[in-house]
């Protein structure tokens, strides 16, 4: 099974991605993590994407689809992956396609989780306390452009699997486990 979490920053995205690999045996791919773990190597994808990242903006799309593409041609993701944090345009959701046909694969499900922007900044300011602030983008400054790229950027990519006829949304509202439960019916249905 391969799905898009899709979400706003703070959605919850990370959270129930652990539980979704655990319960369908499916890989999670998250190009946050992954440009992350190139700014702590001092890879050349991370020395052009740490001001970005630091600055809440979105890092280029060839970039992105580039790093996409190699990964989800990997042993791992042979019984299905979770995007999370991708695509987070319009291009990236096109080059997606483009890189799924390649390689003879479908999207199962995009998993929308809602939750609005005064939750989101709490929810923020929460996590930044608790992982003392080991990610640079993760406090209210940033977080106020990261919202607003992604009501410009990347919400716009909902509709584009909307016409596809892809899309569940669960209320990010609830506890992590509701929301859970919630993702959990939508993707059982879909098996
Ligand atoms: P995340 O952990 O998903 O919130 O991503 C952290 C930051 O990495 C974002 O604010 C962007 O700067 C960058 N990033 C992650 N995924 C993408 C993507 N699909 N396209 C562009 N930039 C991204």
């Amino acid at each position: 099974m391969n799905l898009i979490l899709f979400g706003p920053p703070g959605a919850g995205k990370g959270t129930q991605a652990q539980f979704i690999m655990d319960r369908y045996n499916v890989v999670q791919l998250s190009t946050g993590d992954m440009l992350r773990a190139a700014v702590a190597a001092g890879t050349e994808l991370g020395r052009k994407a740490k001001s970005v990242m630091d600055a809440g903006e979105l890092v280029a799309d060839d970039l992105i689809i580039g790093i996409i593409g190699d990964r989800i041609g990997e042993a791992d993701c042979a019984n299905g992956f979770i995007l999370d944090g991708f695509p987070r345009t319009l291009a990236q959701a096109e080059g997606l396609d483009v890189l799924l046909a390649e390689k003879g694969l479908t999207l199962d499900a995009v998993v929308e989780i809602r939750v609005p922007d005064e939750a989101l900044f709490a929810r923020i300011e929460k996590r930044a306390a608790e992982t003392g602030g080991t990610r640079a983008d993760d406090n209210a400054e940033t977080l106020k452009n990261r919202l607003a790229v992604y009501h410009e950027q990347t919400a716009p990519v909902l509709g584009y699997y909307e016409k596809k006829g892809l899309v569940d949304t669960v209320d990010g509202l609830q506890g992590i486990e509701d929301v859970t439960a919630d993702i959990t019916r939508v993707l059982d249905g879909k098996r």
